[in-house]
């Protein structure tokens, strides 16, 4: 199923920090046992090291796009433990995620570093997968709007319109993600949606996909796609065995705006 604006509805997937090889393989033969349903575009953020081998197990003619979950805004040189927009792109990057709330509190990314890795990515031919999101005491002070406008304002800021529309908005509330999140409600999560989408639609003309990530699984798929603004899911746990990514996925056939 597509939005009215005829955009698919994103589904994926980022690994984190998991899965050897075998472990890789294993996930990717089983996805590949069901067939993506039309309308729906699944990705898979592998770690860096499973990134090239995904590539390469899937058929050529997959639908299923993969990215990596991190790269350097630098061409290349001696940044140590990095790899590059080129280097993601050469091991079957599709998509760069940026600025997931944990590299943000744990490796030193700001929203600064943000908008450049979405220029380099932009600049690569690649989709910036832009992490976006407030702490809790943030919300409770009923600050949520503001802080995640500056997020994607500023994250936004280096691309031109038409790079803007190849964009894809990624809004993960901390308090919601991990083990100790606490799911957020449809209710929860529209205003902010709405308000990415006017920030988006103001810096570009045209609004790239949202998408909600946050403690998403088989009990609160169906109620999170009932809001108009969101344009996909971006899963972490729930996801990270083949089988819970296809449940997933059939409860998104019919789940769009
Ligand atoms: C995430 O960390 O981006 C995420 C969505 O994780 P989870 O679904 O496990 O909360």
């Amino acid at each position: 199923m597509t939005s009215p604006k005829s955009r698919p509805l994103w589904v994926g997937t980022s690994w984190k920090m998991n899965k050897t090889l075998a472990e890789a393989d294993r996930f990717v033969d089983k996805l590949l046992t069901f067939p993506i349903p039309r309308g729906i575009q699944a990705f898979v953020l592998p770690a860096h090291t499973a990134l090239a081998r995904v590539r390469d197990r899937l058929p050529p003619d997959s639908h299923i796009l993969l990215g990596a979950q991190n790269a350097h805004w630098a061409r290349e040189g001696s940044w140590t433990g990095e790899i590059s927009m080129r280097m993601a792109k050469d091991a079957g990057a599709t998509l760069i995620e940026i600025g997931h709330s944990e590299r943000r509190e744990h490796f030193g990314e700001t929203d600064r570093t943000v908008a450049l890795k979405a220029a380099a990515a932009v600049s690569h031919g690649l989709i910036p997968l832009i992490c976006v999101g407030e702490p809790l005491a943030v919300r409770d002070a009923g600050g949520t709007l503001d802080f995640v406008g500056v997020q994607v304002q500023i994250a936004l800021s280096e691309l031109a319109p038409a790079e803007i529309e190849q964009t894809i908005i990624a809004y993960e509330p901390i308090w919601a993600i991990g083990e100790d999140g606490v799911p957020a409600t449809v209710d929860q999560i529209a205003p902010v949606m709405a308000m990415i989408d006017d920030v988006v639609t103001t810096a570009g003309g045209s609004a790239c996909a949202v998408l909600y990530g946050g403690s998403v699984d088989t009990e609160n798929v169906a109620d999170l796609l009932t809001d108009p603004n969101t344009h996909g899911l971006f899963v972490g746990r729930a996801a990270w065995e083949a089988s819970g990514f296809i449940e997933l996925l059939k409860l998104c056939v019919g789940g769009s705006q």
